[in-house]
């Protein structure tokens, strides 16, 4: 679904970042056929040119040195890739999120529709955990999160190293919280290295059917060197003291400066897909004042006609714009010597003049020139 949004829902949109900078860099240098003609050293600087794009844009690059933690307590029941799906087993456990609305001001705000959270970094989102019966002495709730994409789904979720170095808790590195309790506990799997937190199950209090969980997210979703963009699922078991899951539920969670807007966008998004009338046009928000508008093309990757449908981008804030605006004036250029050059095609068969002008104009600039 993320990935069908267009740019009118770049701050939404979690690969959009990665799809415009691997729409820039695809067209590689390497393209132009290389003429006899051309000097050695005029070859070497394509080749560097080209290795640089080939690497693209490497995620791990703000990637900490795996640190060594040896956690106390009982080691928890470990899978490779952590079960996904909810499972109310014998204490028909489930969950409940109060109902925050979709207002500017919430800070946590929970999606029926979408299952799915969403909550400001490290604020806090109370989870009411409801049982039919009284759970074994001794068991514990337990939050792990886990990537919820296939292809993301073997890395471990952990916070970005920004974040990590803001901090001096022990379970510095772990993005699941759990608030208000001093008997909460941080685990890391010798084997997977993957993080989660317990806290040990209490009936309820008198008067109330539910007992409350508080949890807190410690990085945004976007944060770099962390979630990267990569939506998370929180997963919550029950478990008996020797670790055995009892019930399971999971939900999807997205950590972002505006839980309520995203929520109210997202929810939208998915009314209109599954009435099949996706829109392409219009975000509805009215505009800030001092709001940028600034005209957006898709990446030459579309189909032709969608290529030449204009969309506008509401940007805040000048810094962003810039740079929002830089990509798409990259991508115009590119789109423009695309044409050139699928025009030129034939005569670009011949070989190129022997200064290898032509090559280098296209590289970042030569100091011989
Ligand atoms: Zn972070």
């Amino acid at each position: 679904m993320m990935e069908e949004q267009g740019f009118e829902s770049l701050p939404l949109s979690q690969d959009s970042f990665r799809e415009l900078w691997e729409s820039v860099v695809t067209p590689s240098i390497s393209t132009i056929p290389p003429a006899p003609e051309v000097p050695q050293d005029t070859m070497y600087m394509m080749l560097m040119n080209d290795q640089v794009l080939a690497d693209g844009f490497d995620e791990k690059l703000f990637e900490l040195p795996p640190e060594s933690s040896t956690k106390d307590g009982v080691v928890p029941p470990s899978s490779t890739v952590p079960v996904t799906t909810d499972y109310p087993g014998e204490y028909d456990f489930q969950l409940r999120f109060q109902k925050s609305g979709t207002a500017k001001s919430v800070t946590s705000t929970f999606s029926e529709l979408l299952n799915k959270l969403y909550c400001q970094l490290a604020k806090t989102s109370p989870v009411e955990v409801l049982v039919s019966k009284e759970p074994p002495e001794g068991a514990v709730f337990r939050a792990t999160a886990v990537y919820k994409k296939t292809e993301h789904v073997a890395d471990v979720v952990r916070r970005c190293p920004h974040h990590q170095n803001e901090d001096t808790a022990e379970h510095r590195s772990h993005l699941i919280r759990v608030e208000g309790s001093q008997r909460a506990q941080y685990f890391e799997d010798p084997h997977t290295k993957r993080q989660s937190v317990t806290v040990p199950y209490e009936p309820p209090q008198l008067g109330s059917e539910m007992t409350t969980i508080l949890l807190s997210f410690m990085c945004n979703s976007s944060c770099m060197g962390g979630m990267n963009r990569r939506p998370i699922l929180t997963i919550l078991t029950l478990e008996s003291p020797e670790g055995q899951v009892l019930g399971r539920r999971c939900f999807e969670v997205r950590i972002c400066a505006c839980p309520g807007r995203d929520r109210k966008t997202e929810e939208e998004n998915n009314t209109k897909t599954q009435n099949g009338t996706k829109q392409t046009k219009k975000r509805k928000s009215a505009p800030a004042p001092d709001t940028t508008a600034v005209k957006k093309t898709k990446s030459a990757s579309s189909a032709e006609e969608e290529d030449k449908e204009v969309f506008v981008l509401h940007v805040r804030g000048r810094e962003r714009f810039e740079m929002l605006k830089k990509i798409n004036d990259g991508l115009e250029l590119l789109d423009k010597e695309h044409n050139t050059r699928s025009k030129v095609s034939v005569k670009q068969q011949v070989p190129l003049p022997s200064c290898g002008k032509r090559v280098m104009h296209r590289g970042d600039r030569s100091d011989s020139d």
